[in-house]
């Protein structure tokens, strides 16, 4: 057997091509996952950041409706002529209760509510709707007497104005309006007003997140959460009251859930793109294989062809002769091979060929190069055998044929011979002498009657 070919190793890589483009498909994958990731994260940030001011706009407009509702609140009252005359000039409080006390705070959450008369004396007033005296003095110098004032000036026919105070230590949402004439919204002459408002306090803040939709939110004593707070300020403009929330981010709630899809979706998409690559290479590997067994093997018997055991052959004659070393060539043709194609046919003629191939190759080394050169011609050359060692190998290789017929499908036994020609050398000659001479002695034994060896002899 001739393994000694130096086949080409088609496992040991990738094309050229692929391997110096691969690296930069990776590179230009990862880049392009990173700047898609980039993208989605700022976008996302930007989306954030809209809900955040959503959010903060959101709950202004709840404050402002809130005042509103106060206010309007405190208007029916007083633009009430019978309210005024009840709470200012009779101060009866039975219709108080009934009417502004707990009626008030039960039905629209008022924390506390004072009368006052025209020379700041308290007439009636109720805390979380129960009777109770309010310390006029106080209420008056933490911002009500200014409130008090800006309500006078309002233009507009409702003289009424809110703000936030600080009162005992308490946030309130203050409304003031002085009492009115029913007829034409003059003042009352005796300079009354009444005082409305709530405590801005954690109830209130529930209020706000089930009336509007506002969620997660609370009462913070400092701004230590820089973002997501609204100061609420005084009639003074002091901070007094910090409404913190917790803004429903959208980055939060889809962003982990997209990155993951994205970088899943890159991974998948990655991995098929290499698979196809990688399958391109094998079936090129394959392509190449083929080309290889097509351009080196003979199609029939599988075993070298001509132009390998050329290269082969030379290859190993430069070694011999480095090294000294005998080495002999073999030149075998078939006898009469003409009738056995005319007799069993061209097809059992082929067989005949394959056969015969197998034949010689259980006689010969791994090293040994065996070749098909011509149609029932065939050429081996034995490194290392000298004349005599070659002679043996001739001599059992014609035994062999000759022992051994090829078989037909039907059973027909197909007996043939060879006639080998042979020349031996120290290593010395070329190979195209070596073929020469070895033909002379092949032509020599047929000459003598086929079927035999014959070794030349110069
Ligand atoms: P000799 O003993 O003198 O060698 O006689 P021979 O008939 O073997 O020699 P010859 O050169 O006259 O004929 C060789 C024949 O081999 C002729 C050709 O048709 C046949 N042949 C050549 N190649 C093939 C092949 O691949 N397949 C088959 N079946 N026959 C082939
Ligand atoms: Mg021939
Ligand atoms: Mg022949």
């Amino acid at each position: 057997m001739n393994n000694n070919n130096p086949e080409p190793d088609h496992s040991l890589s990738l094309p050229g091509l692929f391997k110096s483009v691969a690296p930069l498909i990776l590179l230009l994958n990862i880049t392009s996952l990173v700047g898609f990731l980039g993208v989605i994260i700022i976008s996302f940030k930007l989306l954030d950041d809209i809900a955040e001011n959503n959010y903060q706009e959101r709950l202004q407009t709840a404050l402002s409706v809130e005042t509103q509702r106060q206010e309007d609140l405190l208007i029916e009252y007083s633009l009430w002529d019978e309210a005024h005359d009840n709470l200012i000039k009779e101060a009866n409080y039975k219709w108080a209760e009934i009417n502004t006390g707990s009626y008030m705070h039960e039905k629209y959450g008022i924390d506390f509510s004072i009368a006052v008369t025209g020379d700041m004396r308290p007439t009636i007033s109720f805390v979380n709707g129960e009777r109770s005296e309010l310390l006029i003095d106080g209420l008056l110098s933490a911002g009500v007497d200014q409130l008090l004032k800006s309500s006078l000036s309002v233009a507009s026919n409702y003289k009424i104005a809110s703000a936030f105070v600080r009162f005992q230590d308490q946030d309130y949402l203050v409304s003031v309006s002085p009492f009115m004439n029913e007829e034409d919204t003059s003042l009352k002459s005796d300079g009354s007003f009444l005082v409305i408002a709530q405590l801005i306090d954690d109830e209130f803040i529930e209020h706000l997140y089930q009336s509007y939709k506002l969620p997660v939110l609370s009462m913070v004593a400092h701004e230590d959460i820089s973002d997501s707070v609204l100061v609420l300020k005084d009639i003074h403009d002091n901070e007094f009251a910090l409404i913190h929330w917790v803004t429903p981010m959208p980055s939060t709630r889809f962003l982990p859930w997209l990155i993951t899809f994205v970088v899943v979706s890159f991974l998948v998409i990655s991995l098929l793109a290499w698979w196809v690559i990688f399958r391109d290479v094998k079936t090129r590997k394959q392509y190449e294989a083929e080309l290889y067994q097509l351009a080196t093997k003979d199609f029939l018997t599988g075993i070298s062809n001509r132009r390998e055991f050329t290269i082969l052959s030379n290859r190993e004659l430069q070694r011999a002769a480095r090294k000294n070393e005998p080495v002999s060539l073999l030149l075998l043709d078939i006898d009469h091979f003409k009738h056995i194609n005319d007799k069993f046919g061209h097809k059992a003629g082929d067989s005949v060929l394959s056969h015969f191939s197998t034949l010689v190759q259980d006689d010969l080394r791994d090293f040994d190069i065996f070749s098909r050169i011509g149609g029932e011609e065939f050429a081996i050359l034995l490194p290392g055998v000298d004349r005599e060692l070659a002679n043996k190998i001739a001599e059992r290789i014609r035994k062999h044929t000759e022992q051994v017929p090829f078989v037909t499908d039907k059973e027909e036994p197909v007996a043939f011979t060879v006639s080998i020609g042979i020349i031996s050398s120290a290593g010395d000659n070329n190979l195209e002498q070596l073929m020469h001479n070895a033909d002379i002695a092949l032509y020599q034994a047929k000459g003598d009657g086929r079927n035999r060896f014959c070794h030349f002899d110069g």
